[in-house]
């Protein structure tokens, strides 16, 4: 049984755990996202620790970003233009495998969750799918024929335009590079300021919120279905968390699609194509432990 290292790295949070090749996580422990300087020493500590007892094959990580995934790169396993300030052109990989010498798998959060879904999750034995997060950021990543989807950097879904009925709903948006972007209309923080609340968890059932938030989803998802034709599409994240929110989605996403694409599973089985993530708050960290299997076998 081989033991892995996972650390699903995020703005507030690093979640770091020990997991095997079944997916289980076995240990993990939090740390406050701070600066590098501070919350580096207690993530290498962690796993020392536990290297040291029972030795772990590879380490894989799920980081926020945008990160440079292209090996041939020199910034290679570099965070690179983080809005948390600190980590900006962080060397994470470098700084990982000069302190444990161990293989170290690197992807985004999402392209992280994607895979920990396909190994581990509602993922399993399709080759294409998109993990799609709606919580402080929106963000989508995926697997695409088997393979992670990397291109000229990586996909950034969460900042594609959708049709925003500016009389309707006036609210400029919130993302500070493209104003009314889906996550910039769309995310937790952007339901809190057109709304007025302290989070989007006061929105209550039936406010007009829900019924605006499924629509502009709708759209995305109807997007990612007409660009990417994944098999499956899996929708993480808090805002997800909403009661009768994914469903709402899936409606929407029909009503988007219009018949358009004739494929049994959207037109008679979308419960089981739009679905919620099959392990929860952990495809991130049990995605890093697929990360961390996949280094033992094209290491960095
Ligand atoms: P992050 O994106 O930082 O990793 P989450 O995915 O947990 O964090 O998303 C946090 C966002 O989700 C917050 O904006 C919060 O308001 C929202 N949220 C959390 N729980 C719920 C809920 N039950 N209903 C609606 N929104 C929620
Ligand atoms: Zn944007």
């Amino acid at each position: 049984m081989q033991l892995y290292g996972g650390i699903e790295a995020g703005g507030t949070k690093f979640v770091c755990a020990i997991g095997d090749n079944t997916g289980k996580i076995l240990e993990r422990a939090r740390i406050d996202t701070t600066v590098p300087e501070d919350t580096m020493p207690k993530v290498i500590d962690f796993f020392q620790q536990i290297h040291a007892k029972t030795p772990l094959a590879a380490i894989g990580i799920s980081s926020f970003g945008p990160v440079d995934l292209d090996i041939k790169s020199p910034t290679y396993g570099y965070i690179t233009t983080a809005p948390k300030s600190g980590w900006d052109q962080f060397d994470f990989v470098g700084t990982l495998k000069a302190a444990l010498n161990l293989p170290i798998g690197f992807d985004t959060d999402v392209n992280g969750a994607a895979i920990g879904e396909a190994r581990w999750g509602n993922g399993k034995g399709v080759d294409s799918l998109v993990y799609w997060t709606v919580g402080t950021g929106i963000g989508a990543g995926g697997i695409l024929y088997g393979k992670m989807m990397h291109g000229l950097i990586h996909p950034e879904m969460g900042h594609t335009f959708i049709p925003h009925d500016t009389v309707h709903d006036p609210f400029a948006g919130i993302c500070p590079f493209h104003g009314d972007c889906l996550e910039g209309l769309a995310s937790g923080p952007a339901l809190m300021e057109r709304w007025g609340v302290k989070s989007a968890v006061d929105l209550p059932d039936g406010h007009e919120a829900w019924d605006l938030e499924a629509k502009y989803l709708g759209y995305a998802m109807a997007n990612c279905v007409m660009t990417i034709s994944p098999q499956k599409i899996i929708i993480g994240g808090g805002v997800m968390q909403k009661k009768g929110l994914l469903q709402m989605v899936r409606e929407k996403t029909l009503e988007f699609l219009n018949n358009y694409i004739k494929h049994d599973s959207i037109l008679e089985d979308i419960d089981n194509y739009i679905v919620a993530p099959g392990l929860g708050h952990n495809s991130g960290v049990c995605g890093a432990f697929a990360l961390a299997e996949q280094a033992l076998h094209v290491p960095s």
